[in-house]
């Protein structure tokens, strides 16, 4: 029992399919069929060749039924067993077991129908159609030539054969249709089921998914008061270590100021770095495309590259194509950032020699081309199997031998990102301890048609010949006023930022008032008319957008249209935006420098409180 119970098991295994299971089924009846055909045959004596053709049908079955469980994936027993069996047995069985009278034109019926159930649509069309021609061809030639056809012996023997054969045939139908329904029924059980699985994985998934996005919230409004934290505090450290190197003359405390300087930048890159690359994850990093001079972007990279190459006593050349189009429409904090990057780490990752940016182009259409940038040093370079994990996330290459230089490991991949992000790609070559050369090219649009000329000469042009680094250049360029008459509130809960501002504005003389919250401001902003408003946004109780707005509504207000400025340390992307919508004229970043903050009062208070330096 055991044994047969097996073999069941083993001829319905979930591994075959309905029409292998079909063919499994079929041949166990056909081969058990077999048993009385082959009794009968015997005991009604028909012919040698009768019997012989019977152990030959015997043999195949069971060599079809070896093959079919052998290869379940092959389509090829069912269209076996269809074809052997309507083309050649049952004709031949035809003229053997005793034609149109017997058993045998029930089997042939058989064989038609079951050919549809064993194989595909059009092959079960071909087989039909041979098989309607044979049938026919038969019936024909037993008419024509009943000598070719073994007749039974008597009409008793016809009855018999025609009731098992239709006993059997209704036996083996009865069989497949029950086998059938119920495969059916319990692959719709199991679908059921499957569904009922996949509707409660599918509630469990989006409760993941509400979860996922309250974490993703708190992530991110996490990193906004960690970016306001941080950012405070060196707010205030750049802020007085600039009046040091402003206003001391000893050479000793303006190196170390020098180093505070450098160091608290850093520090402000790296919180940058880890709020951009934090976005990017998020996927909340917006492009914020403006027109722009490529100039500047090229000066200001300039200027903050000169001095750190100086330091390392590298030679930094500046090259450009004089025909690209000065001014361009994309994201120009993000391009600016982009060569910052890599023009950073070119000077990080050479000892000696030069580091080059070349800025070129070339032409999309009449109103696009495709911005050039490549930076080229003569450091240690990168070897070959260390290229592929240039823009991995937090990856450094050769940790050991670059233990002092400092890094993330996020510039490249920010780099990347903001490249793929603006529809441009980025190459490296290199070669170990020879140097390596960065490519970005990134679509612009055009947005005037002038060129930019020589950055070089006008570079020179701009700095009269100065040539010394960012600092006197800056100093020159300058523009010098002083505004005594101008009133303005500086507004933020922390102390040490009230006296960054009011220090950093002490060269333009200005008359500055101090208010330590929003409720102190609209104190101030009652009694007294101001030329400029710069107000903080994160302070307690009323909060900097809050005061915005009570200062333009107050009534009888002296400031309602005062330009307020949001002087704020949360320096998240899109945060101008949003500034700008609430209402503020404009926006300033902490840690702020007295150079930006000087640009926006030239920009903000009156003209005719501006007194310019002769
Ligand atoms: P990091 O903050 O470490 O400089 P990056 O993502 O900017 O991070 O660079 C990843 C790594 O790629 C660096 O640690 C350095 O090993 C290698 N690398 C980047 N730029 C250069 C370069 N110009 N020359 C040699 N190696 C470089």
């Amino acid at each position: 029992m055991d044994s047969l119970k097996r073999w069941f098991k083993y001829f319905f295994r979930d591994e075959l399919s309905i029409r292998h299971k079909l063919v499994n089924v079929i041949l166990g009846c056909a081969l058990m069929a077999q048993i009385p055909g082959f009794i009968v045959t015997i005991v009604v004596g028909t012919s040698l060749l009768g019997i012989i053709t019977q152990i030959l049908m015997a043999v195949v079955i069971i060599v079809v039924i070896y093959l079919t469980n052998r290869f379940p994936e092959s389509p090829l027993p069912p269209i076996l067993i269809a074809t052997v069996g309507n083309i050649f047995v049952f004709p031949v069985m035809y003229f053997l077991c005793g034609g149109y009278g017997t058993g045998i034109v029930i089997w042939m019926l058989f064989g038609a129908i079951f050919t549809w159930l064993l194989v595909d649509a059009k092959w079960a069309i071909v087989i039909s159609l041979v098989n309607f021609v044979l049938i026919s061809g038969c019936f024909h030639i037993e008419k024509a030539y009943p000598e070719y056809v073994s007749y039974l012996a008597t009409r008793n023997d016809e009855i018999t054969d025609t009731s098992v054969a239709f006993v059997f045939v209704t036996l083996i139908f009865g069989l497949i249709f029950k086998y059938q329904t119920r495969s059916y029924e319990s692959q719709a059980r199991v679908l059921k089921e499957n569904d009922e699985k996949l509707r409660k994985l599918n509630e469990e998934l989006e409760e993941a998914n509400v979860r996922l996005e309250s974490a993703s919230a708190a992530k991110s409004s996490f990193l906004a008061n960690m970016s306001h934290e941080i950012r405070t505090p060196i707010n205030a450290v750049l802020g007085m270590d600039e009046m040091i190197l402003r206003e001391c003359t000893d050479k000793q405390i303006l190196e170390y100021a020098n180093d505070i300087d450098s160091a608290g930048h850093q520090l402000l890159s790296l919180v940058n770095d880890i709020l951009d690359f934090s976005k990017i994850e998020s996927g909340k990093m917006e492009l914020h495309p403006v027109e722009y001079e490529l100039f500047s972007v090229m000066n200001d990279c300039y200027n903050m590259i000169f001095m750190r190459a100086k330091r390392k006593d590298l030679a930094f050349v500046v090259e450009n194509d004089p025909n690209i189009p000065a001014f361009l429409y994309g994201d120009e904090v993000r391009i600016r950032q982009i060569i910052m990057n890599l023009l950073t780490n070119a000077v990080k990752y050479t000892k000696d020699g030069t580091v080059k940016l070349i800025i070129g182009y070339e032409r999309i259409d009449a109103d696009n081309i495709r911005l050039l940038i490549s930076v080229k040093d003569t450091g240690i370079g990168i070897s070959e199997e260390n290229k592929k994990y240039l823009f991995d996330s937090f990856r450094r290459l050769e940790e050991k031998s670059n233990r002092n230089i400092e890094g993330t490991g996020l510039g490249l991949s920010i780099t990347r990102k903001f490249t793929e992000m603006m529809g441009g790609t980025i190459e490296v070559e290199s070669v170990l301890y020879e140097g390596s050369t960065f490519t970005v090219a990134i679509p612009q649009r055009v947005a005037d048609t002038g060129v930019i000329g020589h950055f070089d000469e006008r570079l020179n042009k701009r700095n009269l010949g100065a040539g010394e680094g960012h600092s006197k250049a800056k100093q020159e360029n300058k523009e010098n006023f002083t505004a005594p008459h101008a009133r303005i509130l500086v507004v933020d809960d922390v102390k040490m930022n009230l006296n960054v501002v009011r220090l950093l504005l002490k060269n333009t003389e200005a008359q500055i008032d101090l208010a330590s919250s929003g409720d102190e401001c609209l104190k101030y902003t009652l009694i007294k008319h101001y030329d400029l408003i710069l107000m903080d946004h994160m302070m307690p109780i009323m909060d900097g957008i809050q005061a915005m707005h009570r200062v333009k509504e107050q009534a009888d207000g002296l400031n309602n249209d005062t330009p307020i400025v949001a002087l704020t340390a949360n320096a998240l992307v899109g945060a101008q935006e949003m500034y700008i919508e609430e209402g503020f004229v404009s926006y300033l970043s902490k840690p702020v420098k007295s150079t930006d903050l000087e640009e926006c009062l030239l920009k903000f208070l009156p003209e005719e409180k501006i007194e310019k330096a002769e």
